[in-house]
């Protein structure tokens, strides 16, 4: 791999991915699948290198946009959560190529479903998305009723399954709400005459590791697999019941990258755009080839560190668009051939992606997702 040509590089720990993986596939009944979720470039990882590492392993794939399920390798199955468009040569196209599942919330996405099958010579299938209390994407039961019989007047769709979403599931400890809203899931469930024709999902990372009852069909598995609780509310229930958290599940993704250029600073010394930062002693300035475009927040500037030869490194000033600068004055023996992690393990210090949220005001999720697919990923056996 050429990645030394990049400014910075992704490594990914297969052996922490299958891992992760392997807990909830223990955990969960073998009749239920397991789609890992991979929309957003899989939360940052990359999709192609997480689908070929984990496709042998998983029973398909969820992504948000139908554009990203033409990027997924191989031919495990696909669904699509949200997005597709009504463009009947692309859809068409798709369904001959992957044969994805859409969830539908409508008679005009069911028609132009139903027309770009008819065009492949293939008939579509379809998840409807119920509304069970999140008001994001789905159908009131009432609603997802009349959409199911009206989908039968269209010849070239297949109704194969049904889901909802919890609201309230990772940001609390109080599970009130989502049991709430499974209730209104089983409900409508159980008032279909012929309800075992069809998949039921509800489960996303927090529900599967917590509730059981959520796992139904198929567990929808998002940042648990790459290796993060889905927050601090659901590390801590998972310990209530009696997990042993620490040791189960495993970051999967490191960020590296090396300085471009070491600098002594004398006091007085503004380090920066915006003269946010002014040395008070002479110091060592290591100057990095990472910035805001690539995905790490500004909200780091001056309130980050990194990690160089096992020790933090703060961030001094503003990060830029493409650099920023840390203060490596302790670190002695410091060389533009050293490894810096932005994220990631560096002898007894790890910075996570919650560590960065944390300080940035966000979420995991965020900092993950938002790191520039550009950035080459490099699996790592
Ligand atoms: C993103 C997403 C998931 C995965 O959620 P995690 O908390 O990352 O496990 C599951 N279902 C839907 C509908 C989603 O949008």
């Amino acid at each position: 791999m050429s990645e030394s040509i990049f400014p910075s590089w992704i490594e990914l720990d297969i052996p922490a991915l299958k891992r992760n993986f392997q807990f909830f596939r223990n955990r969960i009944p073998r009749q239920t699948a397991i789609y890992p979720v991979v929309k957003a470039n899989a939360y940052g990882h990359g999709i192609s290198e997480i689908v070929n590492a984990i496709g042998p392993l998983s029973d398909g794939f969820c992504v948000h946009a139908a554009e990203e399920a033409s990027r997924i390798p191989g031919n495990k199955p696909i669904l699509i959560l949200g997005h597709f468009p009504e463009e009947m040569g692309f859809l068409a196209r798709l369904m001959l190529d992957r044969r994805p599942v859409f969830t539908i919330t409508s008679e005009i996405q069911a028609a132009a479903l139903d027309r770009a099958a008819k065009a492949a010579g293939t008939p579509a299938s379809v998840h409807i998305k119920v509304e069970t209390g999140t008001q994001r994407l789905g159908l009131p039961p009432s609603d997802a009723f009349k959409l199911m019989s009206k989908l039968r007047t269209f010849e070239n769709l297949k109704l194969s399954g049904f889901s909802t979403h919890f609201a309230n599931i990772e940001d609390t400890t109080n599970h009130q709400f989502a049991m709430k809203q499974l209730s209104i899931f089983n409900s409508f469930r159980n008032s279909l005459t012929q309800g075992e024709r069809y998949r039921f999902h509800c489960a996303c990372s927090a529900a599967a590791l917590l509730f059981p009852e959520t796992h139904m069909d198929m567990v929808r598995l998002g940042i648990s697999l790459y290796g993060y609780y889905s927050s601090g509310e659901t590390r801590l229930s998972s310990m209530q019941q009696g997990l042993q958290p620490e040791d189960k599940l495993r970051p999967v993704l490191s960020w590296k990258t090396r300085p471009v250029q070491i600098k002594a600073v004398a006091e007085g010394d503004f380090v920066g755009y915006g003269l946010t930062y002014r040395a008070h002693r002479s110091m060592k300035i290591a100057v990095l080839p990472v910035g805001y475009s690539d995905g790490y927040d500004r909200g780091l500037s001056n309130s980050g560190y990194v990690l160089i030869c096992g020790q933090r490194a703060p961030i001094c000033g503003r990060i830029c668009m493409n650099m920023m600068m840390v203060d490596v004055t302790h670190i002695s023996d410091i060389s533009c051939r050293d490894i810096v992690t932005l994220i990631g393990h560096d002898g007894d210090e790890q910075i996570t992606a919650e560590t960065l949220a944390s300080k940035s005001g966000t979420i995991h999720y965020e900092v993950l997702a938002r790191i520039n697919p550009l950035i080459p990923r490099v699996p790592v056996d």
